[in-house]
């Protein structure tokens, strides 16, 4: 069988506390990999530095200095996960016969990986890491992960469940994603709509190896409302919805009210009328944010500007 050439790719956000063990934990995994027989000797550990604050460049530029199966690539502002994810791509798909991605912080089992090649070698082009369990996440991030999945598909979107962006992909596969122009970054929703052969690999989910998380509330909102702005139109039917509901209640509303007119009690209706204009107000402001939201993506997609700009690659050629 054709050994492939394996490119892991790490997007990498003030991870200097956690490069040195991810580093250390991966030389292991591929020595054995490579010992196997299941890579190629030209794979190679792509570190991509996402505009980071903290030592994580200085860190990189030191393991690749020290082992040439490591490669950095710096990014000149913090382009956020799933451009990170890109930049790697970008720079390694032509140099690789399969990717797989990774969060720096090994919270996936490297271990899967064996799984995911076993399934590349039968000929998945994408193989989707899914977590078994959550137990290790907290019960927040737990409960809002899973009311986004549940939300996602009732929105219509496909989404392979508890899969986040631990995945391999395959030359090809890659490829085709990079070709999709859009200015999207929500790549666990695109990845399936490529269509192409793919299979699944089951792990435990385990901590941060070192340093706290990247993904503050604020982030995750964003990502979340990235994820269903750029795959759905649902959130415009249900404004629709329940703009038409507002307009019949506003219908009986005004009838009520001419009715306390007419017999009198025009001062007892005005508290009603009030609240109507309140409510009505609201839905109406509720409505023009989520339109403004879908302007807002037509607007980024026109700019088409660069998901990235590339400051410095080390590849150890
Ligand atoms: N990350 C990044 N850019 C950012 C935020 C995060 O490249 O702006 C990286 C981070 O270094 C890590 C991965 O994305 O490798 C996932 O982040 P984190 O582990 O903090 O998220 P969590 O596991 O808490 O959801
Ligand atoms: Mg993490």
């Amino acid at each position: 069988m054709h050994v492939p050439v394996l490119h892991i790719i790490l997007p990498c956000y003030n991870e200097e506390e956690a490069l040195p063990i991810t580093a250390k934990r991966l030389t292991e995994l591929t020595d054995d990999m490579l010992a196997k027989g299941l890579i190629a000797p030209e794979s190679r550990i792509v570190m991509v530095d996402d505009g980071s604050k903290d030592a994580t460049w200085s860190k990189i530029s030191e393991i690749c200095g020290a082992d040439s199966r490591f490669e950095g690539i710096k990014l000149a502002h913090n382009a956020g996960h799933m451009n990170a994810l890109w930049a790697g791509m970008t720079l390694s798909v032509d140099r690789c016969d399969a990717l797989i991605t990774i969060d720096a912080d090994l919270q996936d089992d490297v271990n899967a990986m064996y799984g995911f090649l076993e399934e590349y070698g039968k000929g998945a082009d994408v193989v989707y890491g899914v977590r078994s369990s959550r137990k290790t996440d907290t019960a927040f991030k737990r409960n809002t992960a899973q009311l986004f999945y549940r939300g996602m598909r009732r929105m219509g979107v496909d989404l392979v469940y508890n899969h986040a962006d631990y995945r391999l992909l395959s030359q090809r596969a890659t490829r085709a994603l990079l070709s999709v122009g859009e200015v999207n970054k929500f790549l666990r929703g695109m990845v399936p709509l490529l269509g192409f052969k793919s299979a699944k690999v089951y792990y435990e989910r385990g901590v941060r190896v070192a340093g706290e998380s990247k993904y503050p509330l604020k982030k995750m909102l964003a990502f979340a409302m990235d994820g269903i702005t750029s795959f759905s139109n649902k959130p415009i039917r249900w404004v629709l919805l329940t703009g038409i509901i507002f307009a019949l209640l506003g219908v009986v509303m005004a009838v009520y009210t001419l009715a306390s007119l007419i017999s009198g009690h025009s001062v007892a209706g005005w508290a009603s009328i009030m609240m109507s204009i309140w409510l009505i107000g609201g839905v109406q402001l509720i409505a023009l944010g989520i339109v403004g939201e879908y302007v807002g993506k037509i607007y980024m997609e026109t700019k088409r500007r660069p998901k990235f700009i590339l400051e410095e690659h080390i590849t150890n050629a």
